[in-house]
């Protein structure tokens, strides 16, 4: 048995690790670890207490899938409920469709009964109406929301603040093997924006025969790339999960244009392997790994692969707030 999640998971990968042990499936064990990382206001980026988009509203995505089955579920720009995974993990449940987004996914969670509740916490709502006040210019402010956003959105990203997401990935003691996503997505975002965690494929893929896959970081890389896909690609074709995850960084040495940033890539294999690598990652990445017969999940450093010597990003108004304490 083997989970492993990105630094943004610690709080729930306890809970994961304890499930898996007392022989829970690998993706109850995911979604209960998920749901933790979902209901702490600390974590900004998953969840109740994420950064809204452009609007002022926090949308989320969330994703499982079942390597045994592969079969997957998934919700994008949710609003308006505590726990996107396990919408996510209904939509595979219940429905014959992977991918719900928008109106469809909340009437859905309605639907279930899932829990609704208020996303945008105060930290949250205070940095969106200072941006409002500062950067919106009067004009726009006396249309809102009426105006032309692409600009605004271009202008408010920013690269290395304002956006993370939560991955687990699990083998259980069945060897079954899994994977779950959730987050808020980017801070600031175009409303309707997608990000990779709610795409299978791009921001994880799970198949019990070889291993599986899952990315934090700037998802518009991963969805060009299919890097959760190829991975698991890589290894069914004969590579171990390291070489597998070199080449998907390989892969996005090709990407020419459009957002280049940091991509985390998780991955393990069938036979209990694991590699994480940070492109573009800086020393603070890390991850958390729980292997069978571990009494508790432990913290190591991502190996860093530059490939990009892209300027830093200049400071935008939600890093500033960051920097005020909100
Ligand atoms: N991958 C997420 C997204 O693109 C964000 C992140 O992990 O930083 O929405």
């Amino acid at each position: 048995m083997i989970a492993i999640c990105n630094n943004e998971g610690a709080c729930g990968i306890p809970a994961t690790a304890r499930g898996l042990a007392a022989g829970e499936a690998a993706l109850d064990a995911i979604e209960a670890g998920i749901r933790l990382v979902e209901a702490s206001e600390s974590v900004r980026t998953v969840g109740r207490g994420g950064w809204p988009n452009l609007l002022g509203e926090v949308e989320l995505d969330a994703s499982v899938m079942d390597g045994t089955s592969l079969r997957s579920g998934a919700v994008g720009a949710l609003t308006g409920h505590l726990h996107p995974v396990s919408i996510a993990r209904q939509v595979l449940e219940r429905l014959p469709h992977e991918l719900l987004v928008g109106e469809g996914a909340r009437r859905f969670a309605a639907e279930i009964g899932a829990e609704a509740g208020e996303l945008l916490m105060p930290h949250a709502r205070t940095a969106w109406e200072r941006w409002f006040r500062d950067e919106v210019s009067e004009a726009d402010r006396a249309n809102w929301p009426d105006v032309p956003m692409a600009e605004l959105c271009a202008q408010a990203i920013d690269p290395e603040t304002g956006r993370d997401t939560t991955v687990f990935l699990a083998q259980d003691s069945e060897r079954h093997i899994g994977a779950g996503t959730s987050t808020s997505g980017w801070g600031w975002k175009y409303p309707g924006r997608l990000g990779d965690s709610p795409i299978i494929g791009a921001g994880s893929y799970a198949d019990t025969r070889y291993g599986a896959c899952a990315c934090t970081g700037v998802g518009e890389m991963s969805i060009r790339a299919g890097t959760s896909r190829a991975v698991v690609l890589y290894m069914k074709m004969g590579m171990s999960v390291e070489e597998a995850v070199y080449e998907a960084v390989s892969d996005m040495r090709a990407l020419k244009g459009g957002l280049i940033g940091r991509v985390t890539i998780h991955a393990i294999d069938a036979a209990g392997g694991h590699k994480v690598v940070a492109v573009n990652g800086l020393p603070e990445n890390h991850y958390w790994l729980w292997c069978s017969g571990e009494a508790a999940p432990s913290s190591h450093p991502c190996e860093i692969i530059t490939i990009s010597e892209e300027p830093a990003p200049k400071p935008t108004a939600h890093r500033r707030y960051e920097q005020m304490g909100l």
